[in-house]
């Protein structure tokens, strides 16, 4: 996989919304919110050394439980930037008796992205037994399987994959507590909006929390996007004029 370089220029972010947490400066601070200690040792192992603008103003937005919707450009860490509070807020696997159901989703528009952000996950994971799926046919096959699905941890997916799964009865989506959709610019253009609907009246659970991350928002999908969110905070990093 080509890994793509962090840009060297200075950003200018504005984050707005009511009660804005406060952004972070270093991976450090991240102890202060209950982030396990695992998971910042990982991002150390991973070469995660100081985080990005998007990391440094949506983490702390994500962990104290807020809505967001994010737009960065492309290669600035938008993966790392929701799911380190994903995998934070979990704070352990699921237990093989606990029989919860999936409680974190990350859909992305195609299935080769689906694939990178998994392989950020296995970052994050290293140490404990996560249940991260990278979801398809064969993978939503053996979920059917003898409750499987109440031991998922994260399911990465493409909207229609989904969508399949959750019409044959595959998987709920009633105990998700995070949604992610990555690429939002893609994910609330017509062609998804459907399965996007499906999937986002499928999680049932009070307090979920919805994250929209993306390069770009044309004023029709941010529109969308605030009236699918509860009291969000917009992030915004763009890259300041010299
Ligand atoms: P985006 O989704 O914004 O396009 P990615 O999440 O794909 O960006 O990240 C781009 C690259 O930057 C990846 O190779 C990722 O591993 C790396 N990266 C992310 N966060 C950091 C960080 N804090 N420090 C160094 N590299 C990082
Ligand atoms: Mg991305």
């Amino acid at each position: 996989l080509a890994s793509v370089a962090i840009p060297e220029v200075i950003h200018r972010v504005s984050a707005k919304g009511s009660d804005v947490p406060p952004h972070i400066d270093s991976f450090e601070a991240l102890n202060t919110f209950g982030v396990p200690s695992r998971i910042t040792a990982n991002l150390k192992s991973s070469g995660y050394k100081t985080p990005t603008s998007v990391q440094s103003y949506c983490i702390p937005i994500l962990l104290k439980s807020r809505d967001l919707a994010a737009i960065s450009p492309t290669g600035t860490g938008k993966t790392l930037a929701y799911l380190l509070p994903i995998f934070s807020k979990l704070a352990a696997p699921a237990s093989p008796s606990s029989g919860n159901g999936v409680r974190a989703v990350v859909v992305v528009p195609t299935r080769e992205l689906a694939h990178q952000i998994y392989n950020e996950c296995l970052k994050l994971a290293q140490g404990r037994k996560w249940k991260i799926i990278l979801f398809s046919k064969a993978t939503a096959n053996a979920l059917s399987q003898n409750g499987a699905a109440d031991k998922v941890d994260i399911i990465i997916s493409t909207p229609l994959r989904l969508v399949a799964a959750l019409q044959n009865g595959v998987i709920d989506l009633n105990n998700v507590r995070h949604l992610v959709l990555d690429e939002a610019d893609r994910m609330l253009d017509p062609e998804f909006m459907p399965q996007i609907q499906e999937i986002v009246n499928s999680c049932t659970y009070s307090f979920l929390q919805k994250a929209f991350f993306s390069a770009t928002l044309p004023a029709g999908a941010e529109k969308l996007a605030m009236e699918m969110l509860n009291n969000p905070v917009r992030v915004v990093v763009g890259v300041k004029d010299t």
